[in-house]
């Protein structure tokens, strides 16, 4: 996209987000559920299809531009972006990178206008970080497949219109007996659990996907070929990670405004706090952390679209973005003193809605033992 193209639409998310978006947080989190018309609002707005290349009726935006546009987003309570969020990322990204170009034009055009949403189906109740070893089987029964198996904490599941599936199809153990599959919605011998209650991001939904004998035609594996879907699903983590990470920035962004506007507001012993050093220690610290989050990310981005090898980067973001955002929300918490507590102001929302982003696409944990054995690796060792 042309830089001036791209600027205007930064500028109307910005827009969007600080017209639309936030006036209607409290209504979000009251009504647990994202407001329908916004949901229009974000599908006009070409939102859903920002990742989806133009020639499938996308905006095509590179990583540098998604992850400026979804910082934007980030701005406000996450529950927002996670209506676009498997659209844009995991669940249409295997179909961009590895899909036939059969299954381009059936599905992203679709997914690109917001018509239909997209769910990714990885984690299982016995398989979250350990992807590899999911148990979801898929059986090849002439030119279709059966699957069968459960799928946990399915994101827009119930309100997706296709998913791609990760599942056994192959006697290979671990990764390569994997293979991704498009499954539309409404496929017989699928269903779903009930909505997950869970600590924050109100108004985003997960639940399990149950398949008991589901068929699924073999033209529907994700490039067509058996065996390659956990490297799918890995290549979609990479470019989903570094949305995340911007995400999380974007929403440190957020907090340090909100420090900064109660710090000048509320005053104790004579002053306001802003005047007190140890608060200013808080959102001095704050800023550091806002500060190299964004900076990871926009060099990280950048190296993304240049065809780098940057999967051990990304985990280095994702790693520490997460947990800045964390820190930059306990202190906002902690600024905010009592009324940081209660659960009519933004600071304990924005803290719990936070805590999500440094466990799912990968926990802390899993982004460490990344960056190591890339280190470690490279140092020589046999890993
Ligand atoms: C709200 C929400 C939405 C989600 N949406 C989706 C979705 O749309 N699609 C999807 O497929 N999944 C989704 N997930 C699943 C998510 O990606 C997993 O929860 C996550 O990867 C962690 O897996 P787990 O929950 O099984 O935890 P576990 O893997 O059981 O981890 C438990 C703890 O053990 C640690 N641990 C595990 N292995 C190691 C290790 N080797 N070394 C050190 N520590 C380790 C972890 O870091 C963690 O602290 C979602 C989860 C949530 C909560």
């Amino acid at each position: 996209m042309d830089q001036e193209t791209f600027s205007a639409l930064r500028e109307t998310v910005r827009r969007f987000v600080a017209e639309r978006l936030v006036p209607n947080e409290d209504r979000l989190e009251a009504e647990d559920a994202v407001p329908a018309e916004i949901i229009q609002e974000m599908r006009e707005l070409g939102l859903f299809g920002l990742s989806i290349p133009e020639e499938y009726g996308g905006l095509g935006l590179n990583m540098s531009e998604e992850a400026e546009v979804i910082y934007e987003l980030g701005r406000t309570a996450l529950a927002y972006r996670s209506v676009i969020g498997t659209t844009v990322g995991i669940g249409s990204q295997g179909i961009v990178i590895d899909g036939t170009e059969a299954q381009k034009q059936a599905w992203l055009p679709r997914l690109a206008s917001g018509e239909i949403m997209a769910s990714f189906a990885l984690t299982e109740p016995g398989a979250g970080s350990d992807a590899a070893s999911i148990k979801t089987k898929a059986v090849k029964d002439g030119d279709v497949y059966r699957l069968s198996g459960t799928k946990r904490f399915i994101t827009n599941a119930p309100r997706a219109g296709m998913f791609t599936v990760m599942a056994r199809s192959e006697d290979a153990p671990g990764a390569a007996g994997i293979t991704a599959f498009i499954v539309p919605a409404g496929t017989k011998g699928m269903s779903f659990g009930k909505n997950d209650k869970k600590m924050g991001q109100k108004g985003t939904i997960t639940c399990d996907v149950i398949f008991d004998d589901a068929v699924v035609p073999a033209e529907n594996i994700i490039g067509g070929i058996a065996g390659r879907g956990f490297k799918t699903a890995m290549k979609v983590l990479d470019r989903g990670r570094i949305h995340l990470s911007a995400l999380a920035t974007g929403m440190s962004q957020r907090l340090l405004e909100e420090q900064l506007r109660y710090a000048s507001e509320r005053q104790q012993f004579g002053q306001k706090i802003g005047e007190f050093q140890l608060v200013q220690a808080l959102i001095a610290d704050s800023r550091v952390d806002g500060y190299a989050s964004k900076t990871m990310v926009t060099d990280v981005a950048r190296r993304f679209d240049a065809g780098e090898k940057v999967s051990a980067d990304v985990a280095c973001t994702k790693y520490f973005t997460s947990e800045a955002v964390g820190r930059v929300a306990d202190r906002t918490v902690q600024i905010f003193g009592g009324a940081g507590y209660m659960a009519e102001y933004k600071a304990e929302r924005f803290y719990r809605d936070v805590r999500l982003l440094r466990i799912y696409e990968g926990t802390s944990q899993i982004q460490q033992i990344i960056i190591a054995k890339a280190l470690l690796r490279e140092a020589g060792l046999s890993l």
